[in-house]
């Protein structure tokens, strides 16, 4: 009786990323990312972080989930709410590509992270809502001598821009407008403490 072998093709995860002839999955695996916000254009960019097969992801974000971030953000669920932003971020992005590392930072960027940290990563992804946090992280990469993106969501709308500390070309902190500066200011006393005044709704849905 003859015998026979079946061969066995194992897929793996990133076969059809291989099958693009300029990709480099070494590249996106060797990777050191900074996320810089875990709200609703977070949870995107981290979500597409993971899929990729980005390999080192840090995440900062000071905030909890409420039950208003549930319409945008897609790692968040229900059973979430209260908890911080970055430690459910973390877990889900793991959820979706355990092969990759995150680190989630739990704290205001503007007090939580140095600029060793910062000069850890390739790239800053800032997924901000605020010109302060953008001013913040714009500094920090400066500092840290790497580039960063800077990306913005309005109803209908995104905005998305790039600053390299490592060209001649103009900075995030040159684009702030005198309109820009007072409404910055308008949150911080003479000794650059934040002043308790209620954060403002926007008007946002998921991005798509
Ligand atoms: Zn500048």
């Amino acid at each position: 009786m003859d015998s026979f072998v079946i061969t066995e093709v194992q897929e793996s995860r990133y076969d059809r990323h291989h099958l693009i002839d300029w990709w480099e999955q070494n590249t996106l695996k060797g990777s050191k990312v900074l996320v810089a916000g875990a709200g609703a254009l977070g949870n995107e960019v981290l979500k597409n972080l993971a899929l990729l097969g980005v390999g080192n992801i840090t995440v900062i974000d000071f905030d909890t989930v409420s039950v208003t971030n549930l319409t945008r953000s897609v790692l968040f669920r229900e059973s979430d709410i209260g908890l911080p932003k970055v430690e459910v971020a973390r877990q889900r992005v793991l959820e979706i590509n355990p092969e990759i590392q995150i680190q989630a930072i739990h704290s205001d960027l503007e007090f939580g992270l140095g600029i060793g940290d910062v000069r850890a990563h390739d790239v800053i992804i800032g997924c901000l809502d605020s010109v302060n946090a953008r001013y913040c992280i714009n500094q920090l990469a400066y500092r840290a001598g790497i580039p960063w993106i800077n990306g913005g969501i309005g109803v209908a709308e995104g905005e998305v821009s790039f600053f390299d500390p490592n060209t001649e070309a103009a900075c995030y902190e040159c684009s702030i407008s005198n309109q820009m500066w007072e409404r910055r200011n308008q949150r911080y006393s003479c000794q650059g403490l934040k002043r308790n005044i209620p954060d403002v709704a926007m008007p946002t849905t998921a991005p798509a």
